[in-house]
């Protein structure tokens, strides 16, 4: 008895200084994955000034969000503040920029959660609030409720001053119109981990091209297209009828937490084989705990950027970057 308690006496003694050098407590271990959506995003389509264009407002988002996360702020308050920027840039399906419905309209999701407080908030098919992330912030922050739609959601955007309110059209560019034909799709997303160890996760979209009659997609779904948990965070992005016939971000989630998968190995799963076998595609961001990133996608492209815990970061938008 008193040599195996002097056997795990020692062995703590010699794994004290391995694990101070394996995470030394002045560097916190934070990390950040981006997504400005995944489809058709092949080479022939985009031309070198326009990837430019879109690295840039990636890198411009990665900024924000580690800016929030350097000075030790919330993984919320990162995600919130990388989606902003994605949501005002023209190039990614999710405010300005947004896809335009079959009546020619933009209607706005975005969804958001907090992992370790299990907190949540979600808006559909809003019309008139510029950064509709911030909406859903509200819902969560400052109604009982977690998820708001239209003119319900539009109401209580009325009661925020705080929210910048912008007509209808103010979404649209001429891009997204020549699009309206071609059912493309696209959205943004982040997921943080922050120095305090809390994953965040938000999605922000236009939603699908052409889409009808209230279509409403994963994106503001809790669990389909964003999920944040304390050992997982998921935003997804694609064709938004299977990652809620899949429960995508929840299953990913699940993965990790219930059967002990490396987050890797549960995004991969989800969508590159339970998604795909319904018919569907598109991809998704994640991380661990750890700050372990993953970006799995079946499409040509994904816009996606990341900065791993090490400072190493990137932005990519095809599959064979
Ligand atoms: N998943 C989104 C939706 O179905 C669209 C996308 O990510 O492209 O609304």
């Amino acid at each position: 008895m008193i040599r195996s308690i002097a056997a795990v006496f020692v062995a703590l003694l010699l794994a004290v200084p391995a694990l101070a050098q394996s995470a030394p407590a002045d560097v916190p271990r934070t990390a950040l994955v981006i997504h400005g959506g995944a489809g058709v995003i092949e080479r022939s389509r985009l031309t070198p000034a326009d990837e430019a264009a879109v690295r840039a407002d990636l890198d411009a988002a990665l900024d924000a969000g580690q800016a929030v996360l350097q000075r030790g702020g919330p993984a919320l308050d990162a995600v919130v503040a990388a989606v902003k920027v994605l949501e005002d840039s023209p190039w990614f399906n999710a405010g300005r920029g947004a896809v335009f419905t079959a009546d020619a309209t933009h209607e706005l999701d975005a969804a958001l959660m907090e992992g370790h407080t299990g907190r949540a908030g979600a808006v559909t098919g809003v019309r008139t609030v510029r950064h509709p992330v911030l909406l859903a912030r509200a819902v969560m922050e400052h109604t009982p409720h977690v998820f708001l739609a239209a003119d319900g959601a539009e109401r209580f955007a009325d009661t925020r001053p705080e929210l910048e309110r912008v007509p209808n059209d103010w979404f649209s560019t001429p891009r997204r119109r020549a699009q309206l034909e071609a059912q493309q799709s696209g959205t943004v997303g982040a997921v943080a981990l922050d120095a305090q160890g809390h994953i965040a996760a938000a999605t922000s979209t236009g939603g699908m091209s052409n889409k009808r009659w209230g279509r409403i997609g994963d994106a503001p779904v809790i669990g389909a297209g964003t999920y944040a948990d304390r050992g997982c965070g998921v935003s997804t992005t694609g064709w938004g009828e299977f990652y809620l016939r899949t429960v995508a971000a929840h299953a990913i989630c699940a993965r990790v937490a219930l059967r002990g998968d490396p987050i890797a190995a549960a995004a991969d799963e989800v969508i590159n084989r339970l998604i795909p076998a319904l018919g569907g595609d598109g991809g998704a961001i994640a991380l661990d705990a750890q700050g372990t990133i993953t970006m799995p996608f079946n499409t040509a492209g994904m816009h996606r950027g990341w900065i791993h815990p090490d400072g190493r970061r990137g932005t990519a938008v095809f599959a064979t970057d």
